[in-house]
């Protein structure tokens, strides 16, 4: 199945659903990297390894382990002996707003529709995202993998969305940057955009709203 075949819908969708990383916000772990290796056994290069899409990340932002236990775990792999309020600092402040994709979330916002946060994330991620993005306070509601214990693309966290939202189907559009997460949501009947720039996905989810 096409995910970016028009739809041929002619009712609007009733929320609008957003993946966070590379669609609303940017990340680096490389920046995260480059601060806490200083401050331990390993390279720039091998920190950002054993925290980047690495099965550690995978474990913590499924809840399978606690953010001690994440701490732990990096300090025993990376030999770590900075500050943890250093590590925690370090490890959230890898983002930057997208701004073309928090004004599309604004204007939807603002005009009454229902925004939900759907995201592969951690607790440390999300705390620093609350604290540095006024932004991310306007969404109706949010659902974190860590929260979840299910990373996209597995179901369980597509049924969590379901069951905060009350909606499933046609009712949701729901906008991915990862084709394999964009997929699951597909085969619900989710109305979907494979976000690759937004200007593409902000005049994809007007032709949604029929503007
Ligand atoms: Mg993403």
């Amino acid at each position: 199945m096409n995910p970016n075949a028009t739809h041929p819908f002619t009712v609007p969708p009733r929320a609008v659903v957003f993946d966070l990383g590379k669609v609303l916000l940017d990340f680096d772990y490389g920046r995260a990297a480059r601060t806490l290796s200083v401050h331990s056994d390993v390279s720039a290069t091998e920190f950002r390894a054993i925290v980047d899409q690495s099965p550690l990340l995978h474990r913590f932002e499924t809840g399978l382990i606690s953010t001690a236990g994440f701490f732990d775990e990096i300090r025993r792999l990376t030999g770590y002996h900075g500050p943890e309020a250093l590590f925690i600092t370090a490890f959230g402040d890898i983002f930057d707003e997208i701004p073309e994709m928090v004004a599309l979330h604004a204007g939807l916002s603002g005009r009454g529709v229902p925004t939900f946060v759907f995201s592969n994330t951690n607790e440390l991620a999300i705390g620093h995202i609350r604290r540095a993005f006024p932004f991310f306070g306007g969404f109706t509601g949010y659902i974190y993998s860590y929260e979840a214990r299910s990373m996209k693309p597995a179901g369980g966290i597509y049924d969590a969305l379901e069951r905060l939202t009350g909606r499933g189907g046609a009712d949701l559009l729901y906008i991915d940057d990862r084709p394999e997460n964009i997929d699951a949501g597909v085969e619900r009947g989710w109305r979907t955009i494979l976000h690759t720039a937004p200007e593409d996905t902000i005049r994809r989810v007007g032709d949604a709203f029929g503007h």
